[in-house]
């Protein structure tokens, strides 16, 4: 693989900028790779491992001289990060993110950036529940989905440029609609993940009266939820707030749906029970055949423990 950028600055040091750093680093694509992150213990961290080439204090430090600047803090943050690089973008440079949710962070960086500077946001569907400089890794993004939502007058060379740079990461990359995007996301990813902290919040309050049997007696459906409940806070809370609409709309059928259930519980009825489990039986055998989960036995837990969590995400 060959140099796609001669410097990329990432902003923000967590999970996403550092598997992205590891992942360029393996395939060559970048001269090289400046980082900053908010704290300096982030920053500390980051300089100690050898994260990227160089660590510096400010995104716009970072961002000075740059031809790809990636956006790589949570999506409540993005205005504002993206109002202190404007000034030192060149023109001619890429400004992507990798942030959860789409429409918002346009909305939040759009506006900020110069004449001359490209804008191609984006969202690697690939993740774990860690977080912070030192949770990275190249693989992260094998054989995972990148979906890029540019404005359909971006650009062509500079989107070009970014998808060879993700595939060069391992990914595959396809381009959609923001609000498309938003959509697709809130039911394969959000509001699941909204189910999950619900049902681990139900669980700690009943533990209060069961005297921490469901700990002991932990059983895996459970333990999934356990691990995407203990995803940061900071970036779920930025999830929610900005991808509300199409989170209430997922989330209100899936309401009506919990009911549908609840009553043929109620009435024990076995046929729409069966019914719907085999339908959704279905689901997960095609996700599987897509390799974008592992049919082994209990998620293949036995396994080395670097590997990706595919719920998260
Ligand atoms: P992370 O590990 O928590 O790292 C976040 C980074 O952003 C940290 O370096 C943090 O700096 C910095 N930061 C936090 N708040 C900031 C602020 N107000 N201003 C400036 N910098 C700030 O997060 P991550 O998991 O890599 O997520 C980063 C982005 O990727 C988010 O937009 C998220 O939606 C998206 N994403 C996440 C996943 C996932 O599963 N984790 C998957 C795909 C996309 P300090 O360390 O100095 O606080």
């Amino acid at each position: 693989m060959s140099v796609i950028y001669d410097r990329v600055a990432l902003i923000g040091l967590g999970l996403i900028a550092g598997s992205m750093a590891h992942a360029m680093r393996r395939a060559g694509l970048a001269r090289e790779i400046v980082g900053t992150a908010r704290s300096p213990e982030t920053r500390r961290i980051a300089a100690e491992i050898g994260l990227c080439d160089r660590i510096v204090e400010t995104a716009a430090e970072a961002a000075h001289g740059a031809d790809l600047v990636v956006l790589c803090v949570p999506v409540g943050a993005m205005a504002e990060v993206a109002a202190e690089i404007a000034p030192v973008l060149e023109p001619g440079a890429t400004v992507t993110d990798v942030g959860s949710v789409k429409r918002d962070v346009i909305a939040q960086v759009g506006p900020h950036l110069p004449e001359g500077v490209h804008f191609v946001p984006g969202h690697p569907l690939a993740g774990t529940e860690h977080s912070g400089p030192r949770s990275g890794f190249a693989e992260l993004f094998d054989n995972r989905y990148v979906l890029l939502t540019p404005d359909p007058d971006t650009d062509r060379g500079a989107v070009d440029r970014l998808r060879r740079l993700w595939e060069g990461c391992g990914a595959n990359v396809e381009e959609m609609d923001a609000d498309h995007h938003d959509l697709v996301l809130a039911v394969t990813s959000h509001t699941p993940h909204l189910i999950a902290y619900t049902m681990v919040g139900v669980a700690d309050d009943l533990r209060r009266v069961t005297d921490s049997e469901v700990i002991k007696y932990s059983a895996a459906g459970f333990r999934d939820f356990t691990r995407i409940a203990a995803s940061d806070p900071t970036m779920w809370r930025d999830v929610f707030l900005t991808n509300k609409d199409a989170t209430l709309e997922i989330l209100g059928r899936f309401t009506e749906e919990l009911f549908a259930l609840q009553r043929a519980i109620r009435r024990g009825d076995g046929e729409h029970l069966h019914a719907y489990f085999t339908r959704t039986r279905a689901i997960r055998r095609g996700i599987i055949e897509a390799g974008q989960d592992t049919d082994a036995p209990d998620f293949g837990r036995t396994k080395p423990p670097r590997r990706r969590e595919d719920a998260a995400e």
